[in-house]
């Protein structure tokens, strides 16, 4: 009865809310009912957004050095992870930085730093960018994340210009102790209660696969379509070496999309961004993961570094789809085809 995807999906386009056992069911669904489950998510997903891709650059104004804990994290307190570490950027290195992934095709640029949160002065001091990057490109929507908010904090960046406010609930609530001792979920729930209150459009989103139970995610998902979240980044765990979760490794690309399918199904008008560690949880599967996403960041993450940026937009364009917002796009040309030179007939190793 759970299994009819399709049904689900006909029910959430006339206002539908996804019910527990219809989301743990989509969770525990088979290898064999995927390509029907990411059929019936692709309906919502082109319901409400088309074709479109929406292509989100990050720049991380300050790297490493954050006192928090949070396990996955390779900026955090103690991790030996040999991440980059650098204080604020300057505002012209930040904007330039911005002004590269907005050349790429963002429409949104995501300005990050690590910490617990801002000072006052570090509002001010992102203010400012935020304030440059609008002058220059106006047409861009810039969100901002900087931790835990203070009183009045999201309505001094919303005075700059800022247009959303981005912080992950990560996980659901009961396992919250579990990966973070230095602060705790409602923090992060009041955090993007004040960014709403104060008309920045609220990003909250999941990093999946840190030993969350298929309950616990619902927990998690159905919390964020509570807290109204406008859009919603989907972190697959990252297991950084010199983090207490490193090698953590729960995922599998299949499972990566039936926890998308989770998203789209319980918030279907919600940005769905595919973000950290798609590349190597969805692997071959990315391109089949945009059927039910409808974003990405481009390029690199705040420490790694991502795909190349031409292959981001080379497998938007053959999956049919295009860079919302972006001019007229052609179809990628295939590398030419390369001359073999090893096995058969070489004394060169062969590839096998
Ligand atoms: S997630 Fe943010 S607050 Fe937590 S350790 Fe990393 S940078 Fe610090």
């Amino acid at each position: 009865m759970f299994n009819d995807f399709f049904e689900i999906a006909s029910r959430q386009l006339n206002g539908g809310l996804l019910q527990r056992e219809e989301a743990l069911a989509i969770l525990n669904s088979s290898d064999d009912e995927l390509i029907e489950l990411v059929a019936a998510g692709a309906r919502l997903r082109r319901q409400y957004f088309a074709n479109t891709v929406k292509v989100n650059y990050l720049v991380n104004l300050k790297s490493g050095l954050c006192p928090e804990d949070c396990h996955y994290c390779s900026q955090r307190l103690g991790s030996a992870a040999q991440i980059l570490k650098y204080s604020w950027l300057k505002p012209d290195e930040a904007v330039a930085q911005a002004g590269i992934g907005i050349r790429a095709g963002a429409s949104r640029v995501c300005l990050v730093a690590s910490g617990r949160g801002p000072s006052s002065r570090d509002v001010a001091r992102v203010g400012d960018m935020v304030g440059q990057l609008k002058q220059e490109h106006p047409e861009v929507e810039v969100c901002v994340c900087l931790g835990l908010l203070k009183e009045g904090q999201a309505s001094q960046l919303k005075a700059a210009g800022a247009d959303a406010y981005n912080h992950n609930l990560n996980t659901n609530e009961s396992r919250y102790t579990e990966i973070c001792s230095t602060h705790d979920y409602q923090d992060r729930v009041n955090t993007v209660q004040q960014a709403k209150q104060a008309e920045l459009s609220p990003c909250s989103g999941l990093i999946v696969g840190m030993g969350e139970s298929p309950e616990e995610l619902v927990d998690a998902v159905f919390a964020l379509r509570e807290l109204g979240s406008d859009s919603i980044p989907v972190n697959f765990l990252m297991p950084f070496e010199g983090t207490p979760l490193a090698d953590t490794w729960l995922l599998t690309p299949r499972q990566c999309l039936r926890i998308l399918a989770l998203v789209r199904f319980a918030c279907p008008s919600a940005e769905l961004r595919i973000a950290g560690g798609r590349e190597m949880h969805l692997r071959s599967l990315q391109s089949v993961a945009l059927q039910l996403a409808n974003s990405l960041f481009l390029g690199d993450y705040l420490t790694s570094e991502g795909q190349e940026a031409a292959a981001d937009l080379a497998m938007i364009t053959d999956a049919g789809f295009r860079v919302l917002n972006a001019a007229e796009q052609s179809e990628s040309i295939a590398d030419k085809p390369q001359l073999r030179r090893r096995g058969a007939g070489t004394a060169v190793a062969p590839n096998a």
